[in-house]
């Protein structure tokens, strides 16, 4: 090995690494693993960084809410729905009640459509709520808009967008489900 120039003999690193004890040996090669190791570690990093930043990786395959207000179980998401707030109110009829919610922790936008038959029969209505998660600028156009929304516009809010829906028929459990989109359920 050349040390400033001076040739220093035996001082090669091959000479050195084999004069080498077997311990110290060993630990060298630990060493040259972790650094192996942790090399990789960021080299995988940084291709997963790359990955998600052009868009390949989506955190998370359903990009509405959070855990706590749209939790993957239908019957999860209608108990949720309790502690959400009501941000603004766009009808409000007895049979028919559209209102827009919102979630406390992930400020995720909810559209909750109230429906009810009328049964003349006896004291049971149908009844229906659908809960559509929409954006903030789909919140903003709904509340800004003066008349208030007609079913067909609020029809064409969601698209195949994942919404819950909860039926409560006449002398049957209630019952909550996934569905797509928004459909009003027929009314009085
Ligand atoms: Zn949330």
């Amino acid at each position: 090995m050349c040390w400033k120039g001076v040739f220093v003999p035996g001082t090669h690193p091959g000479i050195l690494f084999v004069r080498m004890k077997h311990p110290a040996r060993r630990a060298l090669f630990a060493k040259v693993r972790l650094l192996f190791d942790r090399g990789r570690r960021v080299v995988a990093w940084l291709f997963r960084r790359g990955q998600r930043a052009a868009g390949v990786i989506v955190s998370r395959v359903d990009s509405f809410g959070c855990p706590r207000c749209w939790p993957a179980d239908a019957d999860g998401a209608w108990k949720a729905r309790d502690a959400l707030t009501r941000e603004s109110e766009l009808v409000d009829e007895s049979h028919f009640h559209v209102m827009i919610l919102a979630c406390k922790a992930c400020e995720q936008r909810f559209l909750s459509v109230f429906t009810e038959m009328v049964d003349w029969a006896d004291g049971e209505d149908p009844q229906a709520w659908t809960l559509l998660p929409i954006t903030a600028a789909e919140a903003a156009e709904l509340i800004a808009q003066r008349d208030i929304p007609s079913e067909a516009q609020l029809n064409l809010l969601g698209g195949d967008r994942k919404s819950l829906r909860r039926d409560h028929p006449k002398a049957a459990p209630a019952r909550n489900f996934w569905i797509t989109g928004m459909t009003v359920p027929p009314h009085d």
